[in-house]
């Protein structure tokens, strides 16, 4: 069963707490991303489930079976690293067999296929038993290496060398697949091109895995689920649209995209809408509010810009005025930053040619869709 149930995780290093709390739901078959700055623990996350570390308090379960006293070499989880950690003095072949050949002798049935692992003990490099050999070179076809097997790692490029490790850990046949920062080491185009290698191997085999990174981009393209982290805690968990459409916190609207966040206080209710008045504006909103000082989320791509006296205002509602401070042609949409009040929002128009780009000292008016007037 490839599960993953983290229950009330807590690890402290020394007096300091790295994880508190974190809670973790994770189906089989499911790939979910850790996702979050640099030290907010993600790592610690994956190392406790691993087994490399262990937790201060809480529960691991992978499948039916809590596991937290059970060594790492027994949890059936495969894990690939940022830094690849291969043998750059190992071929590729014998990198990838050199971990079938640990598990085979950590398997729980030593005794019954003992003569095969005492063949396995005195063998030199290089001089593999068949089934070995044929398992080896087979996974090697399925990560595109199958030419290169008897290439040293080191000699090999870095989307190379991480296709080994995946490789190896794939050959291991885990029932859940620990991916710490895998593609950070790899340039912008690599790591596109990789990003769908591991998608179309998680699919296809249907192994749990669990991903890290640091990069919204890889976690919301690649995942079924992300949950967002920081400081040790477990900040919101989602699909990557509702992480997108409905994030929780300033933090997370901020994480996963670019947001403007505005500051306000609701002034009324009226026909199921709420009044926020803040610096510069006034805004309805669909949303209902529990409190009167309220953060209001508003994405980039959800503000209309007009040049004053062109807007409709028997139509479109939450009108603010602004200047344009900076505009920036990115191709098929035209980028702006507003000036209102003390805000300087950022608003993204689609770009039509023909039609004028408003310019930098440009006085113009703003609409919001109250439906995309998100308040937290
Ligand atoms: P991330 O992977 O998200 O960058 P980590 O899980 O590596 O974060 O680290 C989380 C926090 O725990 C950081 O503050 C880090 O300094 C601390 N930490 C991690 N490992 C250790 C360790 N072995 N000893 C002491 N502190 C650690
Ligand atoms: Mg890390």
């Amino acid at each position: 069963m490839g599960s993953v149930k983290v229950s009330q995780l807590t690890k402290e290093f020394s007096g300091v707490l790295a994880l508190k709390n974190v809670s973790l739901d994770i189906k089989e078959g499911e790939f979910f991303a850790l996702l979050g700055p640099s030290g907010c623990g993600k790592t610690t996350t994956m190392r406790c489930i691993a087994g490399f570390e262990q937790p201060t308090s809480g529960i691991i379960q992978l499948g039916e079976t809590e596991v937290n006293h059970i060594p790492p070499n027994r949890r059936n989880c495969g894990m690939v690293f940022q830094s690849y950690a291969l043998f750059p003095h190992m071929n590729v072949f014998d990198n990838v067999a050199y971990s079938l050949n640990i598990k085979q002798l950590n398997a729980s049935n030593l005794v019954a296929k003992l003569p095969v692992y005492l063949r396995l003990l005195n063998r030199k490099l290089g001089n593999y038993p068949k089934y070995i050999e044929q398992k080896v070179m087979e996974i090697l076809e399925y990560v595109e290496l199958d030419q290169y097997a008897m290439r040293l790692t080191s000699e090999l490029s870095g989307g190379q060398q991480q296709r080994v490790a995946l490789a190896r850990s794939l050959l291991m046949e885990p029932a859940v697949l620990l991916m710490d920062e895998p593609l950070s080491n790899l340039d912008q185009k690599l790591r596109h091109s990789m990003r769908n290698t591991i998608r179309r191997i998680q699919q296809d085999l249907g192994i749990t895995t669990i991903f890290v990174t640091h990069d919204q981009e890889e976690a919301m393209s690649m995942a079924d689920r992300v949950a967002v982290m920081d400081s040790g805690e477990v900040k919101q968990i989602g699909t990557p649209i509702e992480l997108y459409s409905r994030p929780s916190t300033p933090f997370i609207a901020n994480f996963v995209g670019t947001s403007n966040v505005l500051k306000g206080s609701v002034i009324g209710q009226e026909n199921g809408f709420s009044i926020i008045k803040g610096k510069g504006f006034i805004l309805k909103s669909t949303n209902h509010a529990d409190q009167t000082e309220v953060n209001l989320i508003v994405r980039p791509e959800n503000i209309k810009a007009f040049k004053p006296g062109t807007i409709n205002e028997d139509k479109l509602t939450n009108i603010i005025d602004g200047t344009v401070l900076v505009s920036t042609y990115l191709g098929s949409i035209v980028r702006y930053d507003i000036k209102v009040d003390e805000y300087q929002l950022v608003v993204d128009t689609t770009f039509v040619p023909g039609e004028a780009i408003l310019t930098e000292g440009e006085k113009v008016q703003l609409s919001i869709d109250p439906e995309r007037v998100l308040i937290i």
